[in-house]
Parts: C-alpha cells; sequence; structure tokens
C-alpha cells in the first residue's frame, strides 16, 4: 500500500468564532501536518466574549459520523473535547469501542474560561466510569483534575498525587495543566507515563487573554503527534511546545479571550 496521509479525527463541540473546540482542534491538525477530520457532538453559538448558546446534536447522527469515518478513513489517533452530557458521553465511549480510531486522547473539557459549563455536572460521573478508563492519554487542568479525583489540587504534591489517582481510575497516560495555579512566573504541568516515569514541563506565564482554546489546541497537538508516530513523552513536550509559541505570537482578533496563533 502506498504510504497514507496521517488521519485524526477530533470529536467534540464547535465553536462559531473560531478560537476553540473543533475549530482549533482541526487548525493545530493542519499546522502539524496530519489529515483533521471531527465527529461533531455539540454545536455552540460563541466568539471571544464567551458562550452565548449550545446543542448537543441527536445521538443517532454522532453514531452516524463514526460510521461515516470507519467505513472510509485510516484514523490513526483521536481526541475527544467537549461532549455536553451524560448521554453523549455515553454515545462516545460506546462508539469508540466499536471502532478502532488508535490512541485516544481526551481532554475533559468541563467549564469554558468564560465560566460557561459544557459538561453537564452530572456527566463528570460518566466521564470518570467510562470515558476516562480508554484514555491512552488524559489533560485535565487543575479544576477538571479535581473534579475528576475528587482531591483538593492545592500544591505540587497534590497535582502528583492526582496524576496517580487518574492512573488508578484507568488513564495510561496523564498531564494535568498546572496553568489556573497561584505561580505568577510559570506554568508547571504534571506529566505522569504508563510506566510509571514522570516529569515536569514548565513554560514562562504570559500575560496575555488571548488563551481561548489553550486547552483543545495541546489535545489536538499531542493527537497529532501520535498519529506520526511520535512516543508518548515527545508528543506531549511537542504539545507544550507548540501552545507556549502560538500564545506567545499572539494574534489580534475578537473583543475578548482572543484565540491562538496557528501559524507558528
Ligand atoms: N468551546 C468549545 C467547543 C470547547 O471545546 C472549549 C474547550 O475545550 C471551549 C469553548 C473553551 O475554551 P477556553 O476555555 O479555552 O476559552
Amino acid at each position: 500500500m502506498v504510504n497514507e496521509f496521517p488521519q485524526v479525527v477530533t470529536i467534540a463541540g464547535t465553536d462559531s468564532g473560531g478560537g476553540a473546540g473543533v475549530m482549533a482542534d482541526l487548525k493545530t491538525m493542519q499546522a502539524r501536518h496530519v489529515f483533521g477530520t471531527a465527529v461533531v457532538v455539540a454545536v455552540t453559538a460563541q466568539n471571544t466574549l464567551g458562550v452565548q448558546d449550545f446543542m448537543a446534536l441527536p445521538t443517532k447522527l454522532i453514531d452516524e459520523q463514526f460510521t461515516s469515518l470507519v467505513t472510509d478513513l485510516n484514523i490513526r489517533a483521536c481526541k475527544t473535547g467537549m461532549l455536553a452530557d451524560a448521554s453523549h458521553v455515553h454515545c462516545v465511549v460506546e462508539n469508540l469501542k466499536r471502532v478502532d480510531f488508535g490512541p485516544l486522547t481526551v481532554d475533559p473539557v468541563m467549564i469554558a474560561k468564560g465560566g460557561a459549563a459544557l459538561l453537564a455536572a452530572d456527566a463528570i460521573q460518566t466521564v470518570r466510569d467510562e470515558l476516562v478508563p480508554l484514555a491512552t492519554v488524559i489533560t485535565p487542568n487543575l479544576p477538571e483534575a479535581a473534579a475528576l479525583t475528587g482531591l483538593t489540587i492545592e500544591d505540587d504534591q497534590a497535582m502528583m498525587a492526582a496524576g496517580h489517582a487518574l492512573q488508578e481510575l484507568g488513564a495510561k497516560n496523564v498531564i494535568i495543566k498546572g496553568g489556573h495555579e497561584a505561580d505568577p512566573q510559570t506554568a508547571n504541568d504534571f506529566v505522569l507515563l504508563a510506566d510509571g516515569s514522570s516529569f515536569w514541563l514548565s513554560a514562562p506565564r504570559v500575560d496575555t487573554v488571548r488563551t481561548h482554546g489553550t486547552g483543545d489546541t495541546l489535545s489536538a497537538c499531542i493527537t497529532a503527534e501520535l498519529a506520526k508516530g511520535a512516543a508518548m513523552a515527545t508528543a506531549i513536550q511537542t504539545g507544550k511546545a507548540y501552545v507556549a509559541a502560538a500564545i506567545q505570537q499572539t494574534i489580534q482578533v475578537g473583543h475578548g479571550h482572543g484565540p491562538l496563533n496557528h501559524w507558528v
């Protein structure tokens, strides 16, 4: 067979403003030289000022999108983002079990920076029980890691404990993003790999409101690198470096939490 171009899928919600969700994922995948596809779970009416409204699609249409992909394309890696509520988390889990889309990056999206709930509170348990065990790598921020593990995370020790707790819940590799930490100088992420080894990643904190879609971008970049055959630690390091560059070389779009620059 001719060498096929690496194909990946994001299973997530859209952002009409183009900065987060499926749109950020596809831009990141394009920049990382993989072919991006999408299973749309929810549609948001959104801009840099916030999420004005959203609606999840009928689960039948989500099933059909999975079928469309699996009957034609050769998806090598996948990621999940906004999944809206428990019935949609369950629907995505059932579809992921029926197809083989390669390594799964789970970005357990819960609340947008503007405060909008992108996952119903009662769906956190479904994510923990059904989706986390399928994760090749999970990429929570501090509030998401706390919600999934039930731990209070206020220092490095607690971040490490939360990483181990997420592995016990079934995620093979974990990156906990410390961007919500108090440290004004650096953003420190804790990485725990499947073999039990761990390391910290740090990047200088950039004083900007233009960070809309950073979580999506990180998880999409990791997915792209895994599809190209990168080792997990390398994929995570590349993701962190890509996000740091995309935040630093900011572009002026919109009046609120502006999007990242994907031409870095
Ligand atoms: N909208 C969608 C569809 C998302 O998936 C996400 C994050 O994953 C966001 C909005 C939130 O983006 P942020 O919190 O970076 O503003």
